[in-house]
């Protein structure tokens, strides 16, 4: 993967490039950024840069043997650790990275901005807890252990390292601090605020931002050939999650919109009965949907409260969109509007972190109903 395939970012990529021309590359660091940000596709573009053999100042040529072999995630020289859980077949100590290269490397070709939830999916852990286990640490040194076979660098990429066991993590803090030479660690994170201390402070942070509602729509255009209208419609209810963008592409042409004005009509109307039927639908679709379907509700909300506070038109809607749009800020003060999106944003929050979709649905209706009777 080059820089150039990842959208947007400009001044990190530059950071990042001059490192190497520098010959200032930190021996351990860690790329924060949210789900669906670029922080895992940025660390392996920067693995690509720092071994390929003929790079320039736009980043990695992408065509030597050892960009290609980073393409297919085959180089032997860069290795990849990532959570893992029992599935079939493999249990107890086949529980480590290895055993999930295949599938690693179809995940990856497949999609660089997906998360756990996809990860889970694709090696058939059914969701099951992910771990990085004490066993994975021992793995780590043994591949550091031996000299690099092509490289220049030696690249250890930790995907998720807010699930490295703290036994595994204890395992590592030695060689973190002191690799071998040429040896260089890319953590990437999701979570931060999760990531044991004592790594946290043996690391080089570097924050990766959310992708802007261009980039994603940019990218949906020229790298997976989306039309314009159907791109910026995604790109306005990802929340900069690119991840979420491309798992909406097949989503997009159902019927989020519909769903979600038929949800605040019937909390308008504090019809229960209907607040419970429509939890129980709202709890059958998947949940990259029901995420969208909340963020859609957000970004309406959004647009109503700049309706308040003098926008005309809001150019990201259609127009029955847009009439929705109009008539719900008409209807609702400024003080509703806010109480709303709390409550949008608190579901969204519950969402993520497993909460039951049906309750989470019908005790927000219940929450509307009483703010919109206020
Ligand atoms: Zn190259």
């Amino acid at each position: 993967m080059k820089f150039s395939e990842i959208p947007g970012l400009k001044s990190t990529k530059e950071k990042l490039i001059k490192t190497v021309e520098r010959g200032k590359v930190a021996h351990a660091q860690l790329f924060a950024g949210e789900e669906g940000t670029a922080n895992l596709a940025l660390a392996i573009a920067y693995a690509t840069l720092l071994n390929c053999t003929n790079r320039s100042g736009q980043g990695a040529c992408g065509v030597c043997s050892s960009c290609q072999k980073i393409k297919k995630f085959i180089h032997p020289d860069v290795h990849f650790i990532f959570p893992v859980s029992s599935a079939k077949n493999k249990t107890g100590k086949d529980v480590v990275s290895d055993s999930f290269i295949g599938e690693w490397r179809s995940f990856l070709t497949n999609n660089p901005y997906a998360g756990p939830l996809e990860w889970s999916q694709e090696f058939g852990g059914e969701n099951k807890q992910l771990n990085i286990s004490r066993e994975e640490s021992r793995n780590i040194l043994k591949k550091l252990s031996l000299k690099s076979f092509e490289g220049e660098y030696k690249v250890m990429i930790i995907w998720l390292v807010e699930y490295m066991h703290p036994s595994a993590a204890n395992a590592l803090l030695k060689i973190l601090e002191e690799p071998p030479e040429k040896t260089v660690f890319l953590l990437v994170s999701n979570d931060h605020e999760k990531i044991i201390g004592t790594i946290l402070s043996r690391v080089q942070h570097l924050r990766i931002r959310a992708f802007k509602k261009t980039e994603i729509s940019d990218h949906l255009v020229h790298h997976l050939n989306l039309g314009m209208d159907k791109a910026s419609q995604i790109s306005n209810i990802s929340g900069g999650d690119l991840n979420q963008a491309i798992n909406l592409i097949e989503e997009v042409e159902d019927n989020t919109h519909g769903m979600f004005r038929d949800w605040m009509r019937i909390c308008f109307a504090s019809n229960y009965l209907h607040m419970i039927k429509w939890a129980e639908e709202f709890g059958k679709i998947n949940k990259i949907r029901q995420k969208g379907l909340l963020q859609y509700g957000l970004s309406v909300i959004r647009d109503s409260l700049l309706i308040h506070h003098g926008a005309n038109e809001i150019v990201s809607l259609n127009a029955s969109e847009s009439e929705f749009v109009m008539k719900f800020s008409n209807t609702l003060d400024l003080i509703k509007l806010q109480k709303l999106y709390e409550l949008m944003n608190s579901a969204f929050y519950h969402l993520e972190r497993n909460g039951n979709p049906k309750i989470i649905s019908l005790d927000t209706s219940l929450q509307i109903s009483s703010a919109f009777r206020s």
